[in-house]
């Protein structure tokens, strides 16, 4: 039986302060950027296509081919340096050689101690602080698909490559060990994945491999100042594998400890089957790549202006947008409460009409929660709502005029006919205004009807409270808000 998430975590943070020790996590973190093509030819950078029909002699490698450096891919990458808080320099392209039929020039063209982004951070939701080493640009490999029952390498008895994917962009971001949990791990990754996509950069999809995360994991004893040895879990592809494959890393090492062992520096792969990580190779250093300069390649300067444009063109950061929200909701009491829902609103792109429907001034609470609940499975409809007819609804809820309940009804309604007024859509769904005279006049109908109840409403019963609430929602067949007729109730309790 599966432990819930929860319990897991728990008895790694139990077994960790039993035994005294601590992990040190890393995580490098490639994502394919949005270009049109490649980064060193015109080849297309698409997606599910038929194998090896995106492609060329420069990204098949090719002798006699040259690469040319796709200016939008740089722009790209210096978005996300900006975004991460990186300084942003000039810098320098290597190859790394290592022979895998994945890579047909033997060597991937990256960039090694000279990066385009260095020093940044990333704050996460709860205050964290995790560093970023790099933000560096690479070429992607190809992709390959090994026939056996499991789709491991080891027992295949063939592999067939697509190279379509050779040569598209990546910008792989590299943390400081910052990270101490697989909880922590995990907010890294979700807040990163945030900021890049607001950037226009990438799109972040860790189910299409657009974003793959390995992790670098080691413990130590927590008197010990030297770091643990480390071994790195490759291409984690969700959130939940990120987590688990932490996890089992960190007691894995830590039980080879205690059991008189040695950590070995490993490339590990965490098998999904059997919630394990196993080993892949033995990790290599980076001598073993012999990085050398690319010498078809001239040195990467973009220059003080050209990162001023971009800076200027960028698309605002997750962090302003958040911030913008914040502003128009600083008059209300509960915003403590309302962070995570602000934080969805923009990661939902909703924040644009949420921002227009305040504008014309929609209470901003309501606007909020309808947009982070009604409206989010309906995000694509949500985002071109009529700000004004939007706005209109809500007013109606806030003077209530109609239920919170009608209120959602008509949204729904509202979102699946974007063409129609929200008049139409409220006579259309037989929708009664049950405002403060209705409710009244109903209430005063039934306490004229059923006296002897009434009585003993006036004596503290609250079982007639309820009674009378219930008459009230049949009479007005579900529609009344019973907020207003509590309050009214109350309110003629008082009076006779
Ligand atoms: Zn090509
Ligand atoms: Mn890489």
């Amino acid at each position: 039986m599966e432990m819930p998430a929860n319990t897991v975590k728990n008895d790694i943070e139990d077994f960790l302060k039993d035994t005294g020790f601590e992990a040190t996590i890393g995580l490098e973190v490639h994502c394919e950027l949005k270009t049109a093509t490649k980064l060193w030819c015109s080849c297309k950078n698409s997606f599910g296509n038929e194998p090896n029909t995106l492609v060329c002699p420069v990204c098949l490698g090719l002798p006699g081919s040259l690469p040319v450096l796709n200016k939008r891919a740089v722009e790209y990458a210096i978005r996300i340096g900006l975004a991460l808080n990186c300084t942003v320099q000039n810098s320098i392209f290597h190859r790394k050689n290592y022979f895998y039929p994945d890579m047909p020039k033997d060597f991937q063209i990256s960039q090694y101690d000279i990066p385009i982004n260095a020093d940044g951070y990333v704050t996460l939701p709860d205050g964290g602080s995790v560093g970023i080493v790099r933000a560096h640009i690479e070429e992607d490999t190809g992709k390959s698909t090994h026939f056996s029952a499991s789709g491991r390498i080891h027992e295949s008895s063939a592999t067939l490559i697509d190279y379509n994917r050779a040569g598209i962009p990546l910008v792989e971001i590299v943390s400081a060990p910052d990270i101490t949990s697989s909880e922590m791990a995990k907010a890294y990754v979700t807040e990163l994945r945030n900021i890049i996509v607001a950037t226009g950069a990438t799109d972040g999809k860790m189910e299409e491999g657009s974003m793959r995360v390995d992790a670098n994991v080691s413990v130590k004893r927590i008197q010990d100042s030297e770091l643990g040895t480390r071994c790195e879990i490759k291409n984690l592809n969700s959130l939940r594998s990120l987590g688990k494959a932490i996890n089992y890393e960190i007691k894995r090492q830590v039980d080879n400890i205690l059991s008189g062992q040695k950590v070995v520096q490993q490339t590990r792969h965490f098998n999904e089957d059997l919630n394990q990580t196993v080993t892949l190779r033995t990790k290599e250093e980076a001598e073993d790549y012999r990085y050398f300069p690319e010498p078809d390649l001239v040195p990467l300067n973009p220059g003080a202006a050209w990162i001023e444009q971009i800076k200027a063109e960028m698309p605002p950061l997750l962090i302003e947008r958040r911030r913008m929200v914040q502003d128009l909701m600083r008059e209300t009491q509960e915003i403590d409460q309302l962070q995570s829902a602000i934080a969805i609103l923009v990661d939902l792109n909703l924040d644009s009409v949420f921002k227009q429907t305040v504008g014309i001034g929609a209470n901003p609470t309501i606007a909020l929660k309808r947009l982070t609940n009604e409206a989010a499975n309906a995000v694509e409809a949500a985002r071109n709502l009529n700000p004004e007819q939007f706005a209109k609804l809500i007013q109606l809820e806030t003077d209530n005029k109609i239920s919170t309940t009608q209120s959602k009804t008509i949204l729904s309604k509202m979102l699946e006919n974007p063409d129609k007024t929200l008049d139409i859509l409220i006579s259309e769904l037989n929708i009664v205004s049950f405002g403060e005279a209705e409710t009244t006049a109903l209430v005063e109908q039934l306490i004229k009807d059923k006296p002897d109840e009434f009585e003993r409403f006036k004596q503290g019963d609250d079982k007639v409270t309820q009674f009378f609430i219930g008459q009230i929602m049949r009479l007005s067949k579900g529609q009344a808000n019973g907020k207003l007729v509590t309050e009214i109730l109350m309110k003629k309790r008082n009076q006779f």
